[in-house]
Formats: structure tokens, sequence, C-alpha cells
């Protein structure tokens, strides 16, 4: 958001923004209007994702090169604002192939669109017309990248003077477009447009207030917000709590955590959603940490145990229990790479002791084995040496449990498993697959 003139200029992002926080929309605004100053915000997994989506680009672009024969544009980057989307306009009426990093504009929105592709439909540029297509890493196209896209097909349309009928997205998985229908979206993309005008119509609101929500992790006005919500000794700040219970309890005047935690138990209201126990479960959450503030160590409480609860859930140890980790990096390549398949277990000493006392079971020694991956074929190797681990354990020991920390683990096995089209018919992969994410036992 910037201001032009009187008024306002908006882009692609104030639109997604907007989407995700309207508070984040007044900041943009006070901050557009001069008065206050946008804090400094880095973050270095945003930057590699930058990298990464430049890189996508390239390969595009390295795709239309050799498939279609045809050479991209780039506007040059010294290019005042003005002068940019004039150029961008030449080009188009000149009839460039593709144009990358193309600045648009009318009225009182910017854009810059990724890549504008010539296609043979007419218009009122000639016999040739321009869609627009957005490099995007995500495998699933979100709803802020069509509202980006519409802003784009509107600005293209302006100049060509008609709309183009789709726009695509083209993922790093596959160089081929997916098309959206640019009409199906149009009326949600006006509704969007029209909630953040008239949010900052007439200087705003002054009344926002910041509420934790998904946008938060990437958002640069974060410092700001955690600010507020310290001074204000918000809910959010209790460790578990979430959105509805949050609301149910402004609902009932309950604003800060120190109210919660001074809440009397049990809790004298029903919930209107969710279970009162779940309640007073952030209730003692709330309360530990007020308890524990000004301390060294926090305060902690132990559950009491019982059939059921924690990990009296768990099923009865098996010698052969194994306890695995694998660790990925999703920057890495076009998918990313699992680079260590880790397993703890009971050594020998301890794995043949199944028949032998539960004193020689427990002395069986700790081991460690794992496996790094640094190119794609020793993924494949780590994966399946990680099944063979498995499989030859399991013969010995058919109870064995894999216990693992997160649903991470059995949905990469599962991604693994497709991706390279190996130990499908293992049934400690395929038959167990099934059970998968009951807990995090598999
Ligand atoms: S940090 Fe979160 S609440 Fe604050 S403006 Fe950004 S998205 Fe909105």
């Amino acid at each position: 958001m910037q201001r032009y003139g009187d008024g306002l200029r908006f882009s692609a992002s104030d639109l997604a923004n907007h989407l995700g926080c309207k508070h984040l929309t007044q900041l943009d605004l006070r901050a557009a209007l001069g008065e206050i100053r946008v804090p400094h915000f880095q973050d270095a997994k945003l930057e590699a994702l930058q990298e990464r989506g430049f890189q996508h680009e390239e390969a595009f672009l390295a795709h239309l090169r050799e498939t279609k024969g045809v050479e991209a544009v780039r506007l040059p980057s010294d290019l005042d604002a003005r002068s940019a989307v004039e150029k961008t306009e030449l080009l188009m009426r000149q009839g460039a192939d593709v144009i990358v990093q193309a600045p648009l504009a009318a009225d009182t929105w910017l854009g810059r669109a990724d890549v504008l592709v010539k296609i043979p439909t007419p218009s009122k540029l000639g016999n040739w017309s321009y869609e627009v297509i957005d490099t995007k890493l995500a495998r699933e196209t979100r709803a802020e990248t069509i509202l980006q896209l519409c802003l784009y097909a509107e600005l293209v349309g302006k100049i060509q003077g008609h709309l183009p009928e789709r726009i695509g997205v083209v993922t790093p998985a596959s160089m081929v477009p997916t098309w959206y229908r640019t009409n199906d979206y149009l009326a949600y993309f006006r509704r969007v447009k029209a909630s953040l005008i008239a949010a900052v119509k007439n200087g705003g609101s002054r009344d926002s207030y910041p509420d934790p929500v998904e946008r938060c992790e990437v958002c640069r006005w974060a410092p700001e917000c955690k600010r507020v919500w310290r001074n204000d000794d918000h809910l959010s700040l209790v460790a578990g709590i979430t959105r509805s219970q949050r609301k149910e309890l402004v609902g009932r005047e309950i604003r800060q955590v120190t109210g919660l935690a001074s809440l009397a138990v049990p809790l004298e209201f029903r919930p209107e959603r969710g279970s009162k126990a779940s309640y007073e479960k952030v209730r003692d959450q709330a309360r530990l940490q007020v308890e524990s503030r000004g301390l060294l160590v926090p305060a902690y409480e132990l559950r009491e145990a019982g059939p059921e609860l924690g990990l009296c859930r768990l099923p009865p140890p098996s010698p052969g229990d194994i306890f695995f980790d694998i660790e990925g990096d999703h920057f890495v390549g076009d998918r990313g790479l699992e680079y260590l398949f880790g397993v703890t277990y009971l050594g020998d000493r301890g794995f043949h002791a199944e028949a032998q006392s539960s004193q020689s079971r427990r002395e069986g020694a700790v081991r460690y084995q794992g496996r790094w991956a640094f190119t794609e074929a020793q993924e494949k190797a780590g994966f399946e040496w990680f099944v063979g681990f498995v499989e030859e354990r399991r013969r010995r020991c058919p109870d064995l449990h894999i216990y693992h920390y997160a649903p991470y683990e059995p949905s990469a096995v599962k991604r693994l498993m497709g991706a390279y089209a190996t130990c499908e018919d293992v049934p400690a992969i395929s038959n167990r697959a099934t059970s998968l994410g009951e807990g995090h036992v598999f």
C-alpha cells in the first residue's frame, strides 16, 4: 500500500495481506499515511524461499525456450515505476512472446506479473493477446495466488481490451501450468477488493486489534503485535489455547492470562463449544504460566496417571520396539530431501531377552543407527535400509512398535514409498500404512 496523491495505491500483496489479517491492513495503512514506521523484518526462511522462487521462474523460462522456442524479455531493473509500466505496455503492443516480471498498473492498482505469455487470440493489440502465469513453489494453489492472478488478469485486460480467459500456476512438480477460469474467481476477487477498500476508507479504523493468525509467522508487523500481546497479557500467550477457546473466554469477559489463571474450577459455565475439561486444562496451563513468572525454573505439575491417559495409552513394550526419526529439508531440489533416517533400539542382548527375565531385557544396550542422504539415490537407499531394518527385526519380534515424534514420519514414509515405487509390498509398510496416524505409534 502506498500513498498516491491524495489517495492510496494498492498491490496484490495488499489483497493477500487483507485476506490473512484485517489488522495488518490497518497497520499498512498507518504506515502508508506516515503515522508509524514499518519495522525491519528479516527472515532467513523467507529469503531462502524467495531464492528458490527465482530459480523456479528461471527453470520455467528455460522450459519455454526449449519446448516452444520462445525467448523471454526481462525488463531492465533500473527503470522507475512509471517507465517500467509503460515498457510492459509497449512490449505487449510489439507482440513480445514472453514478458517476465512485468509491472502493470491501472487506476489505483499496481501489480508485477511473473510471466505474460502471448497467445493467438485477437485483442486490441492485434492478432494476439496475453495470458498471465505465476510461478509458485507451493504444491497447492492458495486463495491469495488466485487473487493475485485475478488482479494481474484485470490489469492486462485493461491494456488488451479483454480479460484473459484463464490464469495459470506453474509449480516445480510440472512445468505445465494448472489453469483456472478467470470468470470463476472474479466475484471472489471483487469481494476481497471491495472489503480492502472499505477497510481503509476515511483513514481506516483505530479500534482494530491484532488477533493471532497463521499469517503472523511471515508478517513484518509480528514484533509490534507481540509487544501488544505481552503488554495486554493476551490470552494467546497461554500455551495450547485454541482460537475458539479464546473467543469463548472473551465472550465471557476473560481477556487476560491472569484472568484465566484465576478462574474457579470446576468451571461455573458450560462452554458453547468444546468440553469443560478442555477449558479447565487451559486454565491450569495459564495458572502454571502465571506462577512461573519471574522464576528461573518454570513451575510444573505432574499429571495424574491413569488408564487411557498420557503415556499409559502406550501399548505394552516389546523388546523389538524401534524409535524412529527422520529429518528432511523442503528446500532441496524440486521436492525436498529426507536427509537422515535414524533408529534407536535395544541391542541384541536386550532383543533376545523376550524369553528371559525383565532384568536381562533392561540390560540390553540402547543402540543407534542412521543413514545420511545427500542425493536422491542415497535418500532411496536410506529409505530401503530403514524398511529392511524394520522387516528383519519384525521377523524376529512380530509385536514390535515403531515410535516416532509426529505425523511427519508416517507421511514421509508413504511419500518415499510412492516417489521411488519401492517397498510397496513390504507388509511392515503397506499393511501398517492404514493404521498410521493412530497416535504416534505405528
Ligand atoms: S503479526 Fe499477525 S496479527 Fe499482527 S498484523 Fe501481522 S498477521 Fe496481523
